[in-house]
């Protein structure tokens, strides 16, 4: 969680096709290279008989061993905007599994504007747009974000998880498949190995077109011992792809068409996935957008580890006061909780805990046969419920009556990506359950307020511990008191005797003290404890 984090901080971009690792250092990012001094490591693994190998030296294996070689896909922590609550939890288990500590789940279009700066430059209180398009190797995502008073939030996604780098792949090897096949009446399809070949080297091909006007490839032996040389240039590559390409355009005319907004309202477009190097996707994008300059100057497909590692310095509270002044996406601004006993907050979600996050705690009644309940829903950092704030309450009401304590009640703190909180409670042996939806819990206060309310708590730290001290003797005393007479009422099942009778009456008259002085200082309850225990510690013992 949030604090002063020793260690370096990472963001971590798992792709589906190629992964790769930023850190914040000397005050900047850098991007991490692998152990094969690469910037990106391909998101593969490869098993053999003797061993495992991952990325650059598994994709090397490929063209020799391409039916024991898969994919790693989905490992990330950042995950695309699309993902469901649950998916996004996998994720972050799969990180915790791999031995991460992980902060933070963030969206990949969030973590782009982040490596951007976006939400430095828009620093008045306007709402703004940024469109992300991202087109990487297996999918693309088109993601509108607006940036409001503290956070981006995600107003549509559209893409396709079938479509990306490899697609554009496959028409230039669809190509040199017929061109072998015309020149020399083989079939290439049927030899998986040659095909890999072929592929990889139509990769390479497609990547030298992004900066030449043409391109050759040579395979020796590809097929029945025959050598393969050819020719591709730029001109041939974007028509055999050109219907590709447009489809990506009409996903962004669907993302803005989603959020009902008009091209001209989009203040910035962000380049995001290796496939957006390509001229022609560059092209045809700033045309859609009338000739608005891209924001392009990052590495494609080191931009969302860039972003990762950005959130992850003001997270972990690294970085110079630049960084730290950023605004905290997507986590909660204030502690929440629920009011128990007399007044006390009872922190279910503290704050600063990333979201989405889900938290369960078990509390009961605080009077015997009580069957209501009321639950009330506090955001602050105060000791005290009344001294935050009220954000809603409801009632949990058919509660079977029972002696203070046994009733078992469950309360449920759920709130998801956008922030939305739900606040349930159940009881189960009578089946009842009631819950309460509260919206957009991370942007209802500003940030200004924010730091006025964290401030004032700071100021207030000293009577807040007065107030803790209190809350806790009081509870001591109270778990005495009907610790005891739980003791006695087990033992009178056995036998009845005049000693318990009378430490009965006893126990009902501090009961009844306890409900007289609920605004006593906390060395009253104290000296109320001590004073009970030495006169009834012998009486017990004698029942
Ligand atoms: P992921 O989908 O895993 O996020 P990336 O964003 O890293 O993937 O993009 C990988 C894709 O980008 C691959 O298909 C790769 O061929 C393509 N790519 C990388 N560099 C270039 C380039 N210079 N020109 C065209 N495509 C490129
Ligand atoms: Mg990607």
């Amino acid at each position: 969680m949030a604090g002063k984090g020793d260690g370096a901080a990472i963001g971590i971009d798992l792709g589906t096709t190629y992964s790769c690792v930023a850190v914040w250092q000397r005050d900047r990012v850098e991007i991490i290279p692998n152990d094969q001094g690469n910037r990106i490591t391909p998101s593969y693994v490869a098993f053999n008989e003797n061993e495992c190998l991952i990325g650059d030296a598994a994709k090397n294996v490929v063209a020799r061993n391409p039916t024991n070689t898969v994919f790693v896909k989905d490992a990330v922590i950042t995950v695309p905007a699309y993902f469901s609550d649950s998916q996004r939890r996998v994720t972050k288990e799969a990180g915790i599994i791999s031995g991460l500590n992980v902060l933070h789940i963030l969206v990949e279009p969030t973590a782009a504007a982040i490596a951007y700066g976006l939400h430095k430059k828009y620093s008045s209180s306007v709402v703004k747009n940024v469109l992300i398009f991202d087109l990487g190797g297996g999918t693309f995502d088109v993601s509108l974000l607006t940036l409001g008073k503290s956070s981006f939030e995600v107003m549509s996604t559209a893409g396709d998880t079938h479509l990306g780098g490899e697609d554009f792949d496959n028409r230039m090897v669809d190509y040199f498949v017929r061109d072998f096949n015309i020149r020399h009446k083989k079939d290439i399809r049927d030899n998986p190995r040659a095909l890999t070949r072929l592929r990889t080297a139509c990769e390479r091909a497609k990547r030298n077109l992004s900066f030449m006007a043409d391109t050759t490839i040579g395979i020796d032996c590809l097929y029945d011992g025959i050598d393969f040389e050819s020719k591709m240039t730029r001109a041939k590559f974007e028509e055999l792809n050109m219907d590709l390409f447009e489809e990506c355009i009409g996903h962004v005319g669907k993302c803005l068409k989603d959020a009902k907004m008009d091209k001209t309202s989009v203040h910035d477009v962000v380049l995001v996935g290796g496939s957006t190097r390509i001229p022609k996707v560059q092209q045809l994008l700033q045309d859609f957008f009338k000739g608005k300059e891209l924001c392009k100057s990052i590495h494609p497909d080191e931009a969302v580890a860039y972003g990762a590692a950005v959130q992850a310095a003001i997270l972990t509270g690294q970085g110079n006061q630049e960084i730290q002044d950023l605004v905290l996406c997507d986590v909660t601004p204030l502690s929440l909780g629920v009011c128990v006993g007399e007044d006390e907050m009872s922190v279910m979600i503290p704050r600063n805990t990333t979201i989405p996050n889900r938290k369960e705690k078990r509390f009961t009644t605080s009077r015997d046969d009580e069957t209501r309940e009321t639950i009330k829903v506090y955001e602050g950092e105060r000791c005290r419920a009344s001294d935050n704030i009220l954000l809603g309450a409801f009632v949990l009401s058919g509660i079977p009556p029972a002696p203070r304590g046994i009733p078992k009640i469950t309360v449920c703190f759920d709130i998801d990506a956008n922030g939305i909180l739900t606040v349930s409670a159940q009881e189960k042996t009578a089946g009842i359950t009631n819950s309460i939806t509260i919206s957009n819990v991370k942007d209802m206060i500003s940030k200004h307020e924010i730091d006025k309310l964290l401030q004032e708590a700071e100021r207030l730290k000293l009577e807040d511990a007065e107030h803790k001290k209190k809350f806790d003797e009081m509870g001591s005393l109270k778990n005495y008191i009907y610790d005891t007479r739980a003791t006695i009422l087990s033992k009178r099942l056995a036998f009845t005797s005049p000693v318990a009778t009378r430490i009965e009456d006893e126990i009902k008259s501090a009961i009844k003290w306890l409900e007289e002085h609920q605004s006593a200082e906390a060395y009253l309850f104290e000296d109320k404890r001590k004073e009970l225990q030495s006169m009834w510690d012998t009486f017990i013992r004698n029942v």
